[in-house]
């Protein structure tokens, strides 16, 4: 595998957690003799810093050149009073539009070993592994016309519009990604109500005909929000528009516990775009406590997207999964700040130490297990 990366660290915990992100791909390259070029490039608060606009002309061009954008995260509280289209988020922003990604995928999953991180009850997460399939581009967020009527704003106005193309493209991601998978697929609409999601539900029902080994099952939106709580187990692939997928990705960060488990990636556009789900988390910047587990997430997502080498994802989300059965936790996944017996608490930059070291012990077990 041969990837040119920008690596965007950003602002907060960004650069804590990138760090240890990018340490793991320079491992995965000396394990499997990939070849990684990384390129880091300054965005959002520090590029304001830098050179007095979030999204410098130079790091877009990177990004643009790039096989792969590995974001850490943008903004902080130094720079809230700047007008909206100067912040740190404006930058990020504006790369997402250059990059055109229309499909969002966060995955939810919970790791064995902190079951107990959730809030919901063990029995009830416990086997959780789900994927939310999230289109981007389109509906309430986007669609014209919007705005206000009246000289006092007496009223305001969205529009949600979705046409037959746009509902075609992100079912494929849904029904591809559902194949690497347990091939279910659960769309989830208001067509009960909305016209945009009666569309959505002809169009997709139309497109899992192509995909007759995946089961499609339809949900409203409501009953999906109260089931990814009550049930999440029941859930493979969830696909779903703009403003639904907003909400639903967000409440399945409840599956894991922690945002700093979450990773997410981007793709359909010119470049995918990589990056944990939390934010820059300036209230436990610079005292390496931050969980970096979340942004080497996303380094298995961009071998496995942007890579294509499903293997060497599986081998580094087991090693997460190995770090975590043996105790190791940042301080967001010590619940209520109590460690039991057999668990340690370690820093950002060991967290990811002990990744490395059991990705390389996972990679050991397997050479040695062929040779037997
Ligand atoms: P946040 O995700 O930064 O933090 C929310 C809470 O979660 C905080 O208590 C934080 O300490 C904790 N947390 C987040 N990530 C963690 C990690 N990896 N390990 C341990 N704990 C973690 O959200 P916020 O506080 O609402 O926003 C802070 C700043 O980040 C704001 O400027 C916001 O605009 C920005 N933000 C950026 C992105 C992005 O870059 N994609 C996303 C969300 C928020």
């Amino acid at each position: 595998m041969k990837l040119r990366i920008a690596v965007l660290e950003g602002d907060g915990i960004g650069p804590e957690v990138t760090r240890e992100a990018v340490s793991v791909l320079t491992a995965l390259a000396g394990f499997y003799g990939f070849d990684f070029r990384i390129e880091p490039r300054p965005i959002g608060g520090a590029a304001i810093r830098a050179e007095g606009t979030p999204l410098p002309r130079a790091t877009l061009d990177a990004c643009l050149e790039s096989d792969a954008v590995l974001l850490g995260a943008v903004g902080g509280p130094q720079f809230d009073a700047l007008p909206a289209d100067q912040r740190p988020e404006a930058g990020l922003l504006a790369l997402r539009r250059a990059l055109g990604g229309f499909a969002n995928l966060r995955p939810a999953i919970c790791y064995p070993a902190i079951t107990d991180c959730s809030p919901l009850r063990r029995e009830v997460v416990e086997g959780a592994d789900l994927l939310v399939v999230r289109e981007l581009l389109g509906g309430l967020y986007f669609s014209e016309p919007r705005g206000f009527d009246g000289a006092n704003r007496e009223s305001a106005y969205n529009t949600m519009r979705y046409s037959v193309q746009e509902i075609e493209r992100i079912a494929r991601v849904a029904f591809d990604l559902a194949r690497t998978r347990r091939r279910k697929v659960t769309s989830v609409d208001k067509a009960n109500v909305l016209e945009t999601s009666q569309l959505w539900r002809q169009v997709v029902t139309r497109v899992a005909r192509e995909y007759s080994d995946v089961i499609l099952e339809h949900a409203y939106v409501d009953s999906c929000a109260l089931r990814l709580v009550t049930l999440p187990t029941s859930f493979d692939v969830i696909l779903t528009e703009n403003l639904f997928g907003d909400i639903l990705s967000d409440e399945a960060a409840a599956i894991p516990g922690s945002l700093g488990m979450l990773a997410s990636a981007t793709i359909g556009g010119t470049v995918a775009l990589y990056e944990p789900v939390h934010g820059s988390a300036p209230d436990i910047a610079g005292q390496n406590i931050a969980n970096p587990l979340g942004a080497i997430a996303t380094v298995a997502m961009l071998l496995r997207y942007t890579g294509r080498n499903d293997h060497a994802a599986r081998d580094l989300e087991v090693a997460i999964g190995d770090v975590l059965a043996a105790g190791f936790r940042t301080r967001d996944l010590v619940r209520r700040h109590r460690l039991t017996p057999s668990c340690f608490l370690v820093s950002t930059s060991e967290m990811g130490a002990r990744v490395r070291q059991a990705l390389a012990d996972v990679i050991d077990q397997r050479h040695a297990y062929h040779a037997v």
